[in-house]
């Protein structure tokens, strides 16, 4: 029978599923399957820049292959996707329509050279914590700058700390002002940011259980404050370590980090990468071969491992 637990796929096809990823959505598949629940997929495909068809379809198989199945919606998408936010343009200015009805939003004008000039704090992610530059413009100050180069558009944050208890690494706190700062939802080029069409999206399609890398832990208090002005329940969050390379640093898709296609040729099957990824995740003693069916029913938060995995 299944649960109301809905769990998701939202990868973004800026190149092949390389190891970390497929980590990441062996956890989030488990952790949805052990509760009975369905995993949906979403492709986060908003940057058209970043993004293509080819790898959307490449993904695809690489899920199939490896025996990690989302729960479809027919061929359009219905409750469980595949959803495609490339389509989804319409949904978003509508959530930004009703951030900026509530006097939330305004238009920014500063460019990245600007905001580095500005010296202010940088963030856990990396981000410069916004300054606030544009933050008080009037409105003639608005319309002549509108005609030199189109705003992006941020959301003011209040005075106010996110605090949730991740279902990995427990109690999280962030201080919005000093933490986080007024952030970007449309970019100067139109795009809409991560941080809303996530937000939004996990609102609309129900997920309940959000699982991840550790990298997106320090997203989640805005997407937490985005979904509550939008008027959506709170998710429940798990964050995974991150596979690593074996210098240390991040695996990443543009790098061509260890990509399942890779492991294809020299002969791995599906059942010999998850025994391996399941061992990774002190889901078994060995890198014996594994189906994920197999994981689902002794599977436990409290087997992963906290640090990050060379
Ligand atoms: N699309 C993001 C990525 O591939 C993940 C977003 C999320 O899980 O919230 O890194």
């Amino acid at each position: 029978m299944s649960s109301t637990v809905v769990g998701r796929f939202a990868p973004t096809p800026s190149g092949r599923l390389h190891l970390g990823n497929l980590f990441c959505s062996l956890l989030a598949w488990l952790s949805a399957k052990s509760q009975n629940g369905r995993v949906l997929l979403r492709i986060e495909d908003l940057d058209t820049q970043r993004t293509s068809e080819h790898y959307t379809r490449q993904l695809q198989r690489d899920l199939h292959f490896l025996g990690l199945d989302w729960d479809e919606g027919g061929d359009l998408g219905g409750p469980n996707g595949p959803y495609w936010q490339s389509q989804r343009s319409s949904y978003y200015q509508q959530c930004l329509d009703t951030l900026s009805s509530m006097e939330l939003t305004y238009p920014c004008f500063c460019s990245r050279a600007q905001l580095h000039a500005a010296q202010a704090p940088h963030l856990d992610d990396g981000q410069v914590l916004y300054p606030g530059t544009c933050r008080d413009l009037t409105p003639q100050q608005i319309a002549r700058r509108t005609q030199q180069r189109p705003p992006a558009v941020r959301l003011q944050v209040p005075d106010r700390t996110i605090s949730f208890t991740d279902g990995h690494y427990g109690k999280v706190h962030q201080h919005l002002p000093t933490q986080c700062g007024d952030f970007i939802l449309r970019r100067s080029d139109g795009v809409f940011a991560y941080q809303l069409a996530v937000a939004a999206d996990d609102g609309a399609m129900g997920v309940t259980e959000v699982v991840r890398g550790r990298d997106l832990l320090s997203s989640t208090p805005r997407q937490l404050w985005l979904l509550k002005l939008l008027g959506f329940p709170a998710p429940r969050y798990a964050h995974t370590p991150l596979l690593l390379a074996p210098d240390g640093r991040r695996l990443s898709k543009r790098d061509g980090d260890v990509s399942l296609s890779a492991l294809q040729k020299k002969g791995y099957t599906a059942a010999d990468i998850i025994g391996r990824l399941a061992w990774l995740a002190g889901l078994q003693p060995r890198p014996q071969p594994v189906l994920p069916a197999q994981l689902a029913k002794d599977f436990s938060w409290d087997k992963v491992p906290h640090e990050d995995i060379l």
